[in-house]
C-alpha cells in the first residue's frame, strides 16, 4: 500500500492557479448574484456589475487555460479537456489524469 498521490496538479505545485480560478469564478457569480439584487433597489449598476461578471469569468478562464499546462510538452490541458470531454466532467477527468493526453508523459513527474 504506497500512499498513492492526490493528483498530478498538486504534485506539479500547480494547485494555486486552481485556487486562482475558483476564486476568479467565485467573484464571477458574486458579480452576477449582485447584479440581480440590485435590480430590486433600482437596477442602477445592473449592467456595470453583469459586464464586470462577464468580463471577469472570461479572464479568469482564458488565464486558467494559459497557465494549466503539461510539464513536457507545455499542451494546454484545460482546454484539451474542454474540447474533448463533455462539459460535466471535463474539472473531474482533468484532475484524474495521470498521463498528458497530447504527449503520453507522466503529469506528476517533471522528467
Ligand atoms: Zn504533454
Amino acid at each position: 500500500m504506497s500512499a498513492k498521490p492526490s493528483n498530478w496538479i498538486v504534485e506539479t505545485g500547480q494547485i494555486w492557479k486552481l485556487y486562482v480560478a475558483v476564486a476568479g469564478f467565485t467573484g464571477t457569480l458574486l458579480c452576477f448574484t449582485l447584479g440581480i439584487f440590485s435590480l430590486s433597489t433600482g437596477g442602477g449598476r445592473f449592467l456595470a456589475l453583469i459586464a464586470c461578471g462577464l468580463f471577469l469569468g472570461c479572464a479568469t478562464f482564458l488565464w486558467f487555460t494559459m497557465v494549466l499546462r503539461c510539464p513536457h510538452c507545455a499542451n494546454k490541458l484545460v482546454w484539451t479537456m474542454v474540447s474533448s470531454r463533455p462539459h460535466s466532467s471535463w474539472v473531474v477527468d482533468l484532475a484524474a489524469l495521470e498521463c498528458c493526453p497530447a504527449c503520453g508523459g507522466r503529469l506528476d513527474r517533471l522528467s
